[in-house]
């Protein structure tokens, strides 16, 4: 029987509908390698497990849990949930990282629920001290860190993607476990049909992107906003905006970052004429380097960016993509 380290961390590993590896699988797996040893968990068809497996390690995962995926192509979140028993069960890590996305939620909630244990969501860092792993969080907007911890028992964490930087060392041939799941039976929504959304931009998506470029009420119309999309193009950055852009019907709601939309944390976050409210800031400022342009030199977002413009974004936002394409020349 394999043998697991005593500072065993379990990273649950979202797997994408094309069966690749989820984005936020490094930032997981370099966020577990921070507080003790990596142990991956997959489910997915088996058919996929060793190539699936090798990219965990890559990324690494010293040792490969591996699930099939037990009716989790035709049922929500359960069958994931029994496969994360079981190998909670057999690894006794000290804490168990999931990704803060969607479907992570979704399980880190019920596993913690079924299995009483102490939940910590949307955690920016995770670290350990003399009695255990510590999670810690961006809250009120980002106005306060705060730690969490658990009074017993190994925590379960939900990371929000991007937001931890380290990468582990690569695991060149990792031990591969395959996993005995027993099906709990418990109540599980089914999907009976699902329709492919296709995504018809080649940016990278918002949530997880290293890049983002927002635009806010500032623009001033929908044919404007164009100005923030081509600076993203510019720099290969994914493009969010403010709440009020959407409201004025610039870009689509899934463009929203901010308390009611997308968290972001990327390496690079450009606000362009976005005043910077609270619910704005909450969803952005734990990216690691800000930069504001605002009319406003009192504009709220100057005060969490790293570099600021006081300007009109249509003359710095032209100025900016000038100089970006003639440094690619
Ligand atoms: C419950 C609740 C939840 C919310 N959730 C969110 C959320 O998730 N995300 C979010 O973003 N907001 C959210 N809001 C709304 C938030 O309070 C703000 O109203 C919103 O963020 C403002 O968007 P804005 O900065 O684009 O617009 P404004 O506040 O109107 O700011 C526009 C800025 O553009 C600047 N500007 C104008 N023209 C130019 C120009 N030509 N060049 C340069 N700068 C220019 C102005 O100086 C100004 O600072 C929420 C509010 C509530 C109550």
């Amino acid at each position: 029987m394999t043998e697991f380290a005593a500072d065993s961390v379990l990273v649950f590993i979202d797997v994408s509908p094309a069966g690749e590896l989820a984005k936020s699988a490094a930032g997981l797996l370099g966020a577990a390698s921070q507080i003790g040893t990596p142990v991956a968990l997959i489910v997915a068809d088996e058919a996929r497990h060793s190539e699936l497996a090798t990219a965990a390690g890559a990324l690494g995962a010293g040792a490969v849990l591996t699930a099939d995926l037990g009716g989790a192509d035709t049922a929500l979140t359960v069958p994931i949930v029994d496969a994360l028993v079981a190998a909670s069960a057999l690894v006794k890590p000290d804490a168990i990282l999931v990704s803060n996305s969607i479907e992570g939620r979704d399980v880190a909630g019920r596993f913690a629920a079924r299995t009483s244990s102490a939940l910590c969501v949307d955690a920016v860092d995770v670290a350990r001290d003399d009695e255990g792993v510590l999670a810690r969080h961006s809250v009120y907007g980002g106005a306060y860190n705060s730690t969490s911890a658990a009074t017993f028992g190994a925590p379960v964490i939900t990371v929000r993607q991007g937001a931890v930087d380290t990468r582990a060392e690569a695991v060149a041939s990792p031990v591969v476990v395959p996993l005995a799941v027993e099906a709990s039976g418990a109540a599980a929504a089914k999907i009976e049909s699902f329709d492919e959304a296709v995504a018809e931009s080649s940016r990278p998506e918002l949530r997880g992107a290293a890049k983002v470029v927002s635009g806010g009420r500032g623009l001033g119309s929908a044919e404007k906003f164009a100005l923030v999309e081509e600076l993203a193009d510019a720099l290969g950055a994914a493009v969010g905006a403010s709440r009020a852009a959407v409201d004025a019907g610039y870009v689509p709601y899934s463009y929203q970052v901010g308390q009611t939309g997308v968290s972001v944390s990327p390496q690079l976050y450009i606000a362009l004429g976005i005043s910077g409210a609270i619910q704005h800031k909450a969803g952005m400022q734990t990216a690691k380097t800000i930069v504001a342009v605002n009319k406003d030199g009192d504009a709220p977002i100057f005060e969490v960016a790293d570099f600021g413009v006081v300007g009109d974004v249509f003359t710095v936002v032209p100025q900016l993509i000038a100089a970006l394409e003639a440094k690619k020349k």
